[in-house]
């Protein structure tokens, strides 16, 4: 394959308003991770970003509200009841969920995203999320990350202060989950049919998921009118199933971060990699993630910033890779 051809007619369509094809897609997920050629796609996909996202970098901050056993078992989450690694449960009080959202608006997050277990009820959702936006004001979206959402449920969640909703179909959703795909599909549509905006990444991504899998899971956020996009990588946690993988190497989730930027073109302008990755950037990235509280690729309760990347990093790193922050 002439890769600077493909690479070179994959931007051209980008650009020009196309979404490219499964074919396409998964030719692109095909090139060496390590090769110069990926560099290349990796270039392409950072022009793509200028055009599309205005060259502006954005924050995504997620506060994970409740720690608790799940009885769902996801081979990947640290909060499966199987795996015991939960063993003191928590759940973040009302003043510190509105301190933190203070704190993340203040430093210039553009998302806030509440993200709850299964278990957490929706109607006490729509009541914290209120709380939070009378508290702070600003120029910020507030996101909901939650269980399974019907017409009213994302009603409620809208009329709440909620604008947009994560919610994704996820890579080997039905086997190394218990969920049902087309019971995730009923929340996408109900996202769809309101006023929500959804936000959807490929995840979560281990070394052990085809080409195909990947363009398969992107084409389905773009089917369901995904804004924003982009790759979340797996993080091993000892205990879970899928530990045994080990980590998504950078370069690889690079690669597919710039391939959903150029996947999904002037359709979901903000692409987004998870964790955060100065590499993914280079190639097209624009949006990063800070969070804190109960974090399903953790097992504390995290008081700061996961990882120590917090938003003087995050600008610094959109700083060093070319964007306005
Ligand atoms: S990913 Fe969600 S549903 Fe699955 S075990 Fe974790 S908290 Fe439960």
């Amino acid at each position: 394959m002439n890769y600077d051809i493909l690479i070179k007619k994959a931007k051209e369509n980008s650009l020009e308003g196309k979404l490219l094809d499964r074919e396409t897609l998964i030719a692109l997920l095909e090139i060496d991770p390590d090769s110069k050629a990926v560099e290349k796609l990796g270039e392409s996909a950072r022009e793509v970003a200028s055009k599309f996202a205005n060259n502006k970098g954005s924050v995504w901050a997620s506060i994970g509200i409740d720690y608790q056993p799940c009885k769902m078992n996801c081979s990947f989450c640290s909060f499966g009841v199987k795996w015991g690694a939960i063993t003191n449960r928590y759940q973040w009080g009302v003043d510190d969920i509105i301190q933190y959202t203070g704190k993340f608006v203040s430093e210039g997050a553009k998302w806030v995203t509440l993200r709850t277990t299964e278990c957490f009820r929706t109607d006490n959702l729509c009541s914290l999320a209120k709380k939070v936006r009378s508290n702070v004001l600003g120029n910020y979206e507030l996101v909901a990350n939650t269980g399974e959402l019907n017409d009213e449920k994302a009603k409620l969640l809208y009329e709440s202060g909620f604008k947009v909703v994560y919610h994704s179909i996820r890579l080997r959703e039905g086997i190394d989950t218990p969920f049902n795909v087309n019971e995730r599909c009923k929340t996408l549509e109900a996202v769809r049919s309101s006023n929500l905006t959804l936000a959807y990444l490929v995840e979560p991504i281990g070394v052990e998921h085809s080409n195909e899998e990947i363009a398969d899971v992107f084409l389905t956020a773009m089917r369901y009118g995904a804004k924003l996009t982009g790759a979340m990588a797996r993080v091993p946690v000892s205990g879970t199933p899928l530990f045994k993988y080990g980590a998504l190497p950078e370069r690889r989730l690079a690669q597919i971060t710039a391939v959903t930027r150029l996947g999904a073109g002037k359709y979901a302008p903000d692409i987004c990699v998870h964790p955060p990755s100065k590499l993914a950037m280079e190639w097209g990235a624009n949006v990063v993630v800070i969070e804190t509280g109960a974090i399903p690729r953790d097992i504390k309760n995290i008081k700061n910033e996961w990882g120590g990347f917090d938003m003087s990093t995050a600008k610094k790193w959109y700083e060093e890779t070319g964007y306005e922050a």
